[in-house]
This record gives C-alpha cells, sequence and structure tokens, in this order.
C-alpha cells in the first residue's frame, strides 16, 4: 500500500493542481488547507497522515467550483484526466478498480466546505454501480442481497440528487412492495427482492425522466461532481450562508472517496461520535451507531440508533446493544482514534465511522458542534488538562454566544408556531398575555400577570410598563429604537421593528397573516432571533456556572481595555457590577426622569417658557438628581461613574393626550389650552437633529448648572459616607465644535467653584464629551484640548454618517443588507466609514491631549467585532448595557490576545 501512495504522489504533476489523493498513511494535503480541500478533505487528508484507518479517496479544490460557475455550470475539461488517474491510485490502494465488473470500486461523492455547513449540500453514495458491477460486487462479498440493497440505495440517492427525481417516490415504491409481499421490516428482504426493487426503482426514474438509468459510470461520476458543486448554490445553503456569514465565492470542495460498507451484515455498522459531550461538555465518548446500516440510516431517523457506549446504555435503559459491547475491538480502536484525533486537534472532535465486518474505518471528523454551557466545560478542562494554554481557552470561546447563557432561552424541544419576526433588539425568551397599554401593563403586574407589551413603538411614557412587562414586541423602530436601548439595558427580552406583524391598538389586537391574538391572549417572544410566537414555549433558566466564572477571570487577566457599563438606575448599576463592569461609562440622566412622580417636573423644565419658570422646576428635579447620583456612586464605591448632561430628543418628553396634557398643565399652573400651544411651538420636523445635546445647555445653561451641582454635592455626600475621593465624570452631550464644550464646561467649573466654597471642600473631577457626530470627529484636535475624554456615541455617530434615522432604519435596512447593499446592520457591528471617522478623531485627539482618555459607550460597545476594532484604534474601555458585560469583557480579552484575527 505504501508503495502504491508513492506511486500517488508521483502522478504527473499537473497545473493547476486540482486533485489530491488521500489514503494508506499518506496525503497530498493537510489540515492546514481548508481553503482548497474544504473541511472534510483537509482533515481526511490529516487523519490519513496520522495513520488513522481512513479509506483512500481523492479531493477535488474548491478552485474547481470556481471554475465550474465561471464556464456556466461546466466542469474543466483538463478536470476528467486528472481525477482518472487518482481514481486509478485510490481503487489500488482500496485493492479494487473502479468499473470492473469483477471487483469494482464503489465511491462516495461528498461535499465539503472551507466552513462547515452540516448538512446543506449533497452526497451521493455508492457510485459505481450499473447491471454488471453489481453481480462483481455480490461475487466479492459473497453476499447478492447486499449487494442489490446498495444497488437501490444507489438509484434513489442519485436520482434524488443528481436527477432531481423526488425521492419519496422510492420510498412509496419500498413501500408498497413490502406490502404487497408482506414484510414489515427490510431485513425480512432476500436477495431476489432488492433486484426486484432495483428493476423497479430503475423504472421509476425511465418513467420520470423518459430516459434509462446511466449504466455509464463515467456519466455517473461526472453527473455526481457537477450535482455536489451544484448544491453549492442550492436554497438551503444559500439561507445557511446568509445566517452565518459565509461568504459565497469561497465554494465547495468534492471528495471522491472509496467506499467502505456499514451494510455488509451483522458484524458491520456505522455511526457519529463526538469525543466529549456536546451538550454538557462532559468528557465521556457521547455517539450513536446502528447495526447493517449506511449513513443515511442515521440521518434520515427512520431507525432508531443505539448508544455508543455502555455507560449511556445505562443511563438510557437502552435494552439494545451498546457499541462497546456488541463490537469490542472495533470500539476499543474507535476509542483510541477519538483520543488521538482531539489531542492533534486540541478541540473536541464530531466524527463518522463505518465498521464494515469488524473494521473500523475513519470517515469524517471536525471540530464538533457544541452549546455555550459545553464550550465553557471544555475549554477550561482542556486547558486543566495540558491540552490547550489559558489563553486558548479564552480565545475558543464564541464571545457572541456567551449572551446565551445570561437570559433564558427557548427550550429547544418544544414545538413553535412562529407568527412574525423583528429585529433581535435585547436577547432572551419570554412568554406572557399580551397587553397593549404600558399603564394597563403595569397595573396587571400588580394583580400577579405575566406580560407581553406589544406597542407600534416606546416612549419613555411606557418605561413603566416595558419594565412591568417580562418582554416587548414594538412593530418599528431599529436596533437603537428607545424601546430597544431601555430593554437592553433593562435585561428584557425585545423584538423591535417587526413589520410583519400589525398592532391595533384601539382594538387591541396583534395580527399576522390569519392569525389574530387579542389581549390576554398568550405570545412568547425570543429576543435573540426575533421570533414571536403564537402561546407558550417552555424556557431555560441561565445560570451562572463556575465554568463561566473561571473563564472570565481568565479574559480579565489577558484584556487591556476595561469594560463598564450604560446604567441609569441603581439596579442596574448593581446589575452592572455582577456582570464584572470596571465602572459606568454612561448614566444617560434623562432615563432617570422614566420613574414615577419625575416625568411631570422634567417636562414642566421643557416646556417653561422663562427662566424662571425653568429654574423652579429645576429646582423640584435637584433633589432628586442628587439621591439618584448619591446612590450610583455608593454601589460604584469609587469605581469610575460618567454621567452625561441632559440629551432627550425633546419630542420623547413632550405630553401628548388629554390626560398627560392635563397633568402637567396644573402642576405648572397653566391652561390646558396654553400648554397645547407650548408643545405645538416646541414640536421638531427632526427633533433627533434638533434642539437637544449641547444645544439644549447652550441655551439654557442653568439644566447643566443643576445638573453639575446635584452631581458635586452627591460625589461629596457619597465620599463621606464611603470613605474615599468619588471623582465623578461629567460628559457634555451631541457637541461639533470645542466653543460648545467650553461654554458648557464653564458653567460646570463655576458651579465646582460654589460647591466647593460652600462645603468648604475640594473637588476632583473630569468633564469630556461625547463624540458622536462627523464634525466632532473631524474637529477632534480642537475639541481634545478642552476634554479630559472622549466617548464615543457611536449610535448618533451611525445616524449621521449615513443621513439614516436610527428610529426609522429597522423598516427598511433589513433589506439592504438581503441585497447585499451592506453586510451588517450599522446599528449593531460599526460599519468601517464610522469606524474611519473614530480612527480620525483618536489620532486628532491625541495629537493634541496625550493622555486623551477615549471610550466607547453607544450600543456598539457590547458588539464583539467592534470590541476588536476598538483594541486595533487603541480605545481605553468599552461601555455597553449591564447584559453585555461579560460579552465584553471575553471580546476585549480576544482581541487583545489576537489582534485582527477571529476566534474559531
Ligand atoms: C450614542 O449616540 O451612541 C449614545 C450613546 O447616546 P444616545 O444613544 O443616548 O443618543
Ligand atoms: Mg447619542
Amino acid at each position: 500500500m505504501e508503495r502504491v501512495m508513492k506511486q500517488a504522489a508521483k502522478v504527473k504533476d499537473p497545473s493547476p493542481h486540482w486533485v489530491f489523493t488521500f489514503g494508506a498513511g499518506r496525503a497530498e494535503g493537510d489540515a492546514a488547507q481548508r481553503d482548497l480541500l474544504g473541511g472534510k478533505g483537509a482533515y481526511l487528508a490529516e487523519m490519513s497522515r496520522l495513520g488513522l484507518p481512513v479509506p483512500p479517496g481523492l479531493t477535488i479544490s474548491s478552485e474547481v467550483c470556481a471554475a465550474y460557475y465561471r464556464s456556466g455550470k461546466k466542469l474543466p475539461e483538463a478536470l476528467m484526466p486528472m481525477v482518472s488517474e487518482a481514481l486509478n491510485v485510490v481503487g489500488k490502494v482500496a485493492g479494487a478498480r473502479f468499473g470492473d465488473v469483477d471487483n469494482p470500486l464503489l465511491v462516495s461523492v461528498r461535499s465539503g466546505s472551507r466552513a462547515s455547513m452540516p448538512g446543506m449540500m449533497d452526497t451521493v453514495l455508492n457510485l459505481g454501480l450499473n447491471d454488471e458491477t453489481v453481480e462483481g460486487l455480490a461475487r466479492r462479498s459473497s453476499d447478492r442481497r447486499f449487494a442489490y440493497d446498495t444497488y437501490r440505495r444507489f438509484i434513489q440517492m442519485y436520482g434524488d440528487v443528481v436527477l432531481g427525481i423526488d425521492h419519496y417516490l422510492f420510498e412509496e415504491a419500498l413501500e408498497n412492495y413490502k406490502s404487497l409481499k408482506g414484510f414489515e421490516l427490510d431485513s425480512e428482504l432476500g436477495p431476489e427482492h432488492w433486484a426486484e426493487l432495483v428493476a423497479r426503482f430503475k423504472s421509476i426514474v425511465e418513467q420520470e425522466l423518459g430516459q434509462p438509468f446511466p449504466q455509464d459510470l463515467q456519466r455517473q461520476l461526472w453527473g455526481a461532481i457537477a450535482a455536489v458543486f451544484g448544491s453549492w448554490h442550492n436554497a438551503r445553503a444559500i439561507a445557511y450562508r446568509r445566517l452565518h456569514d459565509i461568504p459565497d465565492d469561497w465554494g465547495t470542495a468534492v471528495t471522491v472517496q472509496a467506499m467502505v460498507f456499514g451494510n455488509m451484515g451483522g458484524r458491520s455498522a456505522t455511526g457519529v461520535v463526538f469525543t466529549r459531550n456536546p451538550s454538557t461538555g462532559a468528557n465521556e465518548l457521547y455517539g450513536e451507531f446502528l447495526v447493517n446500516a449506511q449513513g443515511e440510516d442515521v440521518v434520515s431517523g427512520l431507525r432508531t440508533p443505539q448508544p455508543l457506549t455502555e455507560a449511556a446504555r445505562k443511563v438510557t435503559g437502552d435494552r439494545r446493544p451498546s457499541l462497546e459491547g456488541l463490537m469490542p475491538e472495533a470500539f476499543a480502536d474507535l476509542k483510541a482514534a477519538c483520543a488521538k484525533l482531539e489531542a492533534h486537534f486540541r478541540d473536541i472532535q464530531d466524527i463518522e465511522f463505518t465498521v464494515e465486518e469488524g473494521r473500523l474505518w475513519m470517515l469524517q471528523s471536525r471540530s464538533g458542534k457544541r452549546s455555550m454551557q459545553a464550550a465553557l466545560k471544555i475549554a477550561i478542562d482542556m486547558a486543566g488538562e495540558g491540552l490547550i494554554t489559558e489563553q486558548e481557552a479564552v480565545l475558543g470561546i464564541d464571545a457572541a454566544q456567551l449572551d446565551q447563557l445570561l437570559h433564558p432561552t427557548l427550550d429547544p424541544d418544544s414545538p413553535k408556531l412562529v407568527i412574525g419576526k423583528g429585529l433581535p433588539a435585547s436577547p432572551g425568551a419570554a412568554s406572557g398575555k399580551l397587553v397593549f397599554d404600558a399603564d394597563e401593563a403595569v397595573h396587571l403586574k400588580a394583580q400577579g400577570h405575566t406580560l407581553i407589551l406589544a406597542r407600534v413603538e416606546t416612549s419613555p411614557e411606557d418605561v413603566q410598563g416595558m419594565h412591568a412587562a417580562a418582554g416587548i414586541i414594538t412593530t418599528r423602530g431599529g436596533m437603537t429604537s428607545h424601546a430597544a436601548v431601555v430593554a437592553r439595558g433593562m435585561g428584557r427580552p425585545c423584538v423591535v421593528g417587526a413589520a410583519s406583524v400589525q398592532i391595533d391598538l384601539e382594538r387591541e389586537t396583534l395580527s399576522s397573516g390569519n392569525e389574530t391574538l387579542a389581549k390576554g391572549d398568550v405570545v412568547t417572544i425570543d429576543g435573540s432571533t426575533g421570533q414571536i410566537i403564537k402561546g407558550r414555549v417552555p424556557t431555560r433558566e441561565p445560570a451562572l456556572s463556575s465554568d463561566f466564572l473561571t473563564l472570565m477571570g481568565w479574559a480579565d487577566r489577558h484584556r487591556r481595555m476595561k469594560v463598564r457599563a450604560n446604567a441609569d438606575t441603581p439596579a442596574d448599576a448593581r446589575q452592572s457590577l455582577a456582570f464584572g463592569a470596571d465602572g459606568i461609562g454612561l448614566c444617560r440622566t434623562e432615563h432617570m426622569f422614566f420613574e414615577e412622580g419625575r416625568i411631570v417636573p422634567m417636562r414642566e423644565m421643557i416646556l417653561a417658557d422663562d427662566t424662571d419658570g425653568r429654574r423652579a422646576a429645576l429646582a423640584k428635579l435637584l433633589p432628586m438628581q442628587r439621591k439618584d447620583f448619591v446612590a450610583l456612586f455608593e454601589i460604584m464605591a469609587g469605581s469610575p461613574v460618567t454621567i452625561r448632561l441632559l440629551d432627550p430628543p425633546l419630542h420623547e418628553f413632550l405630553p401628548h393626550g388629554e390626560a398627560a396634557i392635563g397633568e402637567v398643565a396644573a402642576a405648572m399652573g397653566v391652561s390646558p389650552q396654553r400648554l397645547k400651544r407650548r408643545v405645538a411651538g416646541l414640536s421638531e420636523f427632526n427633533p433627533m437633529l434638533g434642539h437637544r445635546g449641547s444645544r439644549l445647555l447652550v441655551s439654557f445653561p442653568e439644566i447643566a448648572e443643576m445638573q453639575a451641582r446635584a452631581i458635586f454635592e452627591a460625589a461629596i455626600e457619597a465620599g463621606r459616607k464611603l470613605k474615599t475621593s468619588v471623582e465623578p465624570e461629567i460628559m457634555v452631550p451631541l457637541v461639533t465644535a470645542k466653543a460648545e464644550l467650553d461654554l458648557v464646561k464653564e458653567r460646570i467649573d463655576g458651579v465646582a467653584r460654589a460647591v466647593e466654597k460652600e462645603q468648604g471642600v475640594k473637588l476632583t473631577y473630569s468633564v469630556g464629551t461625547m463624540v458622536e457626530l462627523p464634525r466632532a470627529c473631524i474637529n477632534a484636535g480642537e475639541i481634545g484640548k478642552s476634554a479630559d475624554f472622549f466617548s464615543f456615541g457611536t449610535n448618533d455617530l451611525t445616524q449621521t454618517t449615513f443621513g439614516l434615522s436610527r428610529d426609522d432604519a429597522g423598516r427598511f435596512l433589513g433589506e439592504y443588507t438581503e441585497k447585499g447593499i451592506i453586510q451588517h446592520d450599522p446599528f449593531v457591528t460599526l460599519d468601517p466609514a464610522v469606524g474611519e471617522l473614530m480612527w480620525i478623531a483618536v489620532e486628532r485627539g491625541r495629537r493634541s491631549h496625550p493622555d486623551l482618555k477615549i471610550g466607547i459607550c453607544g450600543e456598539h460597545g457590547g458588539d464583539p467585532e467592534t470590541i476588536r476594532f476598538c483594541e486595533d484604534i487603541r480605545l481605553d474601555y468599552v461601555s455597553c448595557s449591564p447584559y453585555r458585560v461579560p460579552v465584553a469583557r471575553l471580546a476585549a480579552a480576544q482581541a487583545a490576545l489576537s489582534p485582527m484575527v477571529k476566534p474559531r
């Protein structure tokens, strides 16, 4: 065999090199060549090099896939002689010959892409059979039953995959035949029955196609290779690539491999095994197998597979024997092969194997997909076993998936009737009774109901109701809309922009297609996928395991950037600390006025028509603000806290409806009519681009003064209690120029001097600015001279760079990603153009102010890809909603450990 494979290496080295052989302890490629050979081909080559029992074969490189599509779905002429030559070599190693009537070589033709796409593309097994070679196979195996069973399997699979005949027709013919003959099980059929079935299957092909089943083996082979390349573009594969960000131009490789037969009788079997339990991570072989079967029998689910090990058999109480009990030698070989593969690839492996008459063959190995819980356990165990380093353990976890551990998830085994879909705005799953009014939600919650609040969109008036609800649905708005940001901050599951669903607020119904749900009907939402589901779906609760805490500890050891939280309330602050935040990077003070009793004075302040009126309202707000800040400072116990001065798009706070207007009018001592006129006078065409942020503070500096006073007085009070110095960071929103910041800063400094004097203390504080407008990025050199720190507000920076309203984008952005105009929702993953503006701001800011502290506090601050970018441009910290802090800690560590390299 060794000699034959050496010959393989000598096969005329064609240019280009499209065909790579493997088998008998040798291979032309290796595991590093995934791009060219696909995962399957590359791992088969590597397994062969490792001396594992791999049936010989050849892999046609993914370059041919590109050539196939370039030439209008034609296989290149030059490929045929290369494959034929390689197939001769494969046949010699296997001890058979393709097309030999006495000793035919049968092959499988399988796909293999660079990234694993399980079950998405096509496979043909048992290729190489026709009316003549089937007799040869019968003679070779001295088993006619096996030979004809294999032939009918081939006709069915080839008919389905290559000739496009519905496999149901074959299955139906088999079932009809069995009932005609009075058989129940396939195993009751003898050779003459299978031969008869072969004839029936062939006539199905002839009926459907108007031509006989191809007897020419070369034609069969080329047909199958072309079909597998063709399956790269089937609907399933395309959808899978979209979902997993796999580029269309990668293409698939095709592996043609000598068949081994798990269906050669009672000493043969086929199965799959994971080297560890992919669900729990336990270090035990986990898998199943079927006696006298081929791979598709395991996948089809028609027969129930048996447990692999004795231990698993005892746990499940299965009466049938395990592979360990039934074929102890093959099992021992499999166990050894698993150990060898795991040690070699240093990762859990998912393996396909076949036992042919007692002898083990390895058909495939790949990195095993695992639950998040298992991923953590495996990474920590493997580091403990010395198989991988602590750094590799940190790098091996998918940070984006870590989120799964922090929120309840839907039970994957329960049935679901999905009635609509929106954007997955805040992860986690929740079921509850539908309610359409925020106040009613508060009321019903108090009576003990669990609720899902459904709104067209939300505003600050809804915040109490959002808090009372277990989950939130909106039909408008994008990933940074009010509902999305608030829900994420609260850790409530939320689906926004569900445009396929209609909400009728008058009738209090939610409808989609034929389904209409009314108030009180139970609905489930999955904020991690955006699904809206009719009825209740059981959920699984999260638990922060010791594995989670260990891995987080390791991540913290390796990250450079700090991770802060966007937290507006004491509850948020506590949650942030529990999730390991290093401080608060953004306290949106306007969110502090969502609480009961505060919205009215807030509105009084906004609606006051003179300075005195505003000062009177501010005087009511001052003690509330101070109390909030004292609580925050105390909870954070000396960790940094960045408080942003008021930045409401005014429209979010204006009262709507008679009742709300009446309430504010009464508080202000004016008539409702007068207040209505004032509301109308303040309404803006583009509130997001209107009188907000520093512009509001420039017009009404008394707001900045009140807030600065509340912050300073709170810092002194909390500092006394904590017996430490509390050094607040005050942040000015939405500036475009140094002069805006200077104006506000002057007021803040003035208040600081006054408070110092009043209380006889020295204050330590810093004043910085949000950088969230393109003009601020360009002017960062100048602005940086006046700022102690910058914090990128990438929500507004994205909105203004694109000229795209963050509240409306959700309605049409989906089309942009679908049509490939943009790769990702720019409100979730940082757009490169926005990134370039940030880079400019960092460069210019640090040039004029070398030790300028810089962070990010837009929603992107919790996105792993964005965090990698933040590491690359050397930000000092990222800040994100509390529930994303663990994700950010891990992503920051990964970025520091392997800049510019994606984790596996
Ligand atoms: C931002 O714009 O990114 C930001 C953090 O501020 P807000 O979302 O409050 O506008
Ligand atoms: Mg902003």
